[in-house]
């Protein structure tokens, strides 16, 4: 089954955890810290694989960790890396953060791209020996890794896009020049999924094209089938029109023409500019008038144009030929630039923000990594305190204080910890 989008969630592994402990050895009274640090938590990355060409796998899992990084141990020992969570999917896969809208990543221009970083291991009790501080009875916990909502949109990658209203022998196109074999039939929307062929043209050169579900009226305002498969032509570096010049199912060619242009339009603006090629089809079931007057409209608004009978590959080389040509002219297939951080979000990964709040007289002090620093800090012991309140000082804590209207004296509350304040 053809699926182009999926939505999943992924979590890089945590941290581990630093370790409190200390050297020992028989007939030694006490040695110094030797607290390991915690391993780095696993990335969620994401990898092309060339084999797959759906998003249809997502439909099952939707969800992806990545692991925790182990906890250090004594004797200096650091806990294990997680290991990394890797997700594959086709080429031409973009990454949306499904919060945000932000892209992410295209997986067309790199092939492996880190989507969520593990968390960094924290620091053993090692590390916060001082001379004044030789038995620092704290570490680090580890940081939590990235978690993300995505919203996984595969764009498939070809040079060239059909497009037309149903049955105007789009698919008949495909089959005829290149290796692709779609379901060709004589009923609206036997091409239910996107298929792509390589198109060889002389001295081993080729290029790509696509057939996609038909276009139909509406499509552009979400109506009917059209409208989910476009997208598979944003792209495409050029455009084949295919129109049915013959009339065959009672519309008039021309109309048909300005339609699926007027639907592309309001679809993506973008591929209403791509360069354009029309083909007129079934010329064996046309009268000469009808082939003439659809001739004569296309060269007065200035687009090359092929007859053909795409069925018995009449008159497909020398629209092949002219494709080749024009393709090495045009800007390569579309890549997307995945989009930076906003100055807001880059201040909410950096997350150190404290909220201060004054009940009765006492300031209630809070904050998420706040809460996890003092998790692993005992605050009983002197050295641990001292370092918490470097640590205050340093994240703005006492400045959030301050200018809540803290005075000497006052009572600050910090969860399960309290002191009163002094400057
Ligand atoms: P699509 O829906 O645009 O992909 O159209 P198909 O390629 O599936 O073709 C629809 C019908 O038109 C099929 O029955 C084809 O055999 C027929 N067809 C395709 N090209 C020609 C042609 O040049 N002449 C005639 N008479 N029929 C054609
Ligand atoms: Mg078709």
């Amino acid at each position: 089954m053809f699926i182009d989008k999926a939505k999943i969630y992924v979590k890089a592994g945590n941290g581990g955890d630093g370790a409190v402990s200390f050297y020992r050895e028989k007939y030694l009274p006490s040695g110094g810290p030797d607290g390991g640090d915690g391993g780095h938590g696993g990335n969620v990355v994401f990898v092309v694989d060339t084999g797959m060409n759906t998003l249809s796998d997502f439909r099952y899992k939707r969800k992806y960790l990545a692991v925790r990084g182990e906890n250090g141990r004594s004797k200096r020992c650091s806990g294990r890396h997680g290991e990394d969570c890797e997700i594959r999917v086709p080429k031409g896969t973009l990454v949306y953060d499904d919060d945000t809208g932000r892209l992410m990543a295209d997986l067309s221009s790199v092939e492996r791209a880190v989507i969520a970083k593990g968390g960094r291991g924290g620091w053993g009790n090692q590390h916060f020996a001082t001379p004044t501080r030789q038995a620092p009875r704290f570490a680090k916990p580890g940081i939590p890794g990235e978690e993300f909502n995505l919203r996984l949109e595969l764009k498939l990658l070809a040079d060239v896009g059909l497009i037309g209203y149903p049955n105007v022998g789009k698919s008949s196109l495909i089959s005829v020049v290149s290796e692709a074999k779609p379901e060709i039939a004589n009923y609206h929307f036997t091409t239910r999924l996107p298929v792509l062929g390589v198109v060889r043209v002389a001295q081993g050169a080729s290029f790509v094209m696509a057939d996609i579900p038909g276009v139909i009226e509406g499509a552009g305002t979400g109506v009917g089938l059209g409208f989910e498969f476009l997208r598979h032509v944003e792209r495409c570096r050029m455009l084949v029109h295919v129109v049915d010049v013959s009339g065959s199912e009672g519309r008039d060619p021309i109309t048909d023409f300005d339609t699926i242009n007027r639907e592309l339009a309001v679809f993506n603006p973008a591929l209403a500019e791509l360069p354009m090629v029309v083909a007129g089809n079934k010329a064996d079931l046309a009268t000469d008038e009808q082939l003439a007057a659809f001739r004569a409209e296309m060269e007065a608004r200035g687009l090359p144009y092929f007859e053909m009978m795409a069925a018995i590959a009449q008159g497909t080389d020398e629209l092949v030929k002219h494709l080749a040509a024009r393709l090495p002219e045009l800007p390569p297939i579309k890549e997307y630039e995945p989009e930076p951080l906003t100055m807001a979000e880059l201040d909410a990964e950096a997350d150190h923000t404290v909220k201060v709040t004054r009940e009765d007289g006492v300031y209630f002090v809070e904050a998420d990594w706040l809460l996890n620093t003092m998790r692993t800090i005992d605050l009983d012991d002197y050295d641990a305190l001292q370092y918490f309140q470097r640590l205050l000082q340093r994240a703005g804590v006492i400045d959030a204080l301050v200018a809540a209207g803290v005075q000497e004296g006052d009572t600050v509350s910090m969860y399960d910890f309290e002191f009163d304040f002094v400057y």
